[in-house]
């Protein structure tokens, strides 16, 4: 469902990306890891061009979303994703930030999206939550929004950005739950995150970058609980 070959990124003469390569297939969970500055969320950022890559070729649904004249929105409709901030509307209920984008970009009916939008809320557990703002949420309600948001557009892939990492610790599991659900039930997903038993639980491969390179990756029994590399060795010492 993806496949990066050669990936660059630079920023003026900051190379953040230095030949990245690795793919996720059709219902498969990967989990991106690594220290702070090592290019994980550049990463990510290049599969729906919010940033262009200098280098290399992205092929995500089966575009190649490199080449110049793709058309990115079609592209982007199919991929869901998600941040460490939730970005609602602060003026629409729960139920009317999961319809706004079925609305405006799918050009949904009312009827429609309300009902898909519900479907969703309740799939990540927050049927009884429809008719409240996002100030009346907590932060772990309101990612579960912002999963429901991008599920409603009925994506092929989900992109993950570390997000559990702006949440107290005792709303972390719900979100993670929610992201479990969805991996059980087949969704091809691509995570960033620091949750290493959410990764070793959930994960089919584990990537682990460092300074803008895949060092090594793997199942996570191998990756997080025997790495072969000392960066890895190193960042898991800090982190488990
Ligand atoms: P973290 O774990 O802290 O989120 P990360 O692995 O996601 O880190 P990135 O956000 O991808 O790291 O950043 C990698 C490098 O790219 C950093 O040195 C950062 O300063 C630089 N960078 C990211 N975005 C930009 C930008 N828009 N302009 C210039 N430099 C950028
Ligand atoms: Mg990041």
């Amino acid at each position: 469902a993806i496949e990066i070959h050669g990936l660059r990124k630079a920023f003026g003469t900051n190379e953040v990306l230095r030949g990245i390569d690795f793919h996720v297939g059709t219902g498969e969970v990967v989990c991106v890891i690594g220290p702070s500055g090592s290019g994980k969320s550049t990463l990510l950022r290049c599969v729906n061009l919010l940033e262009e890559p200098t280098a290399g070729t992205i092929r995500v649904v089966g575009v190649d979303v490199t080449v110049p004249d793709v058309d990115i929105d079609a592209v982007r409709r199919r991929i869901g994703m998600v941040f460490q901030s939730f970005n609602l509307f602060p003026h629409l209920t729960a139920l009317g930030n999961v319809m706004i984008a079925q609305r405006k970009v799918l050009k949904r009916g009312k009827a429609e999206a309300e009902r898909i939008a519900r479907e969703n809320l309740e799939r990540v557990g927050l049927a009884d939550k429809t008719i409240s703002y996002p100030a009346q949420l907590s932060g772990g309600q309101q990612q579960r929004v912002a999963i429901a948001r991008a599920l409603a557009m009925g994506p092929e892939v989900m992109l993950f950005d570390e997000p559990t990492s702006a949440l107290d610790p005792e709303l972390v599991g719900d979100v993670l739950g929610v992201m479990r659900s969805l991996a059980e039930g087949g969704m091809t997903m691509l995570v960033v995150t620091h949750e290493m038993s959410f990764a070793r639980e959930v994960a089919d491969r584990v990537v682990f970058m460092d300074d803008g390179v895949v060092v090594e990756e793997g199942p996570p029994t191998r990756v997080i609980d025997d790495p072969s590399h000392e960066r890895t060795r190193a960042f898991l010492s800090r982190v488990l």
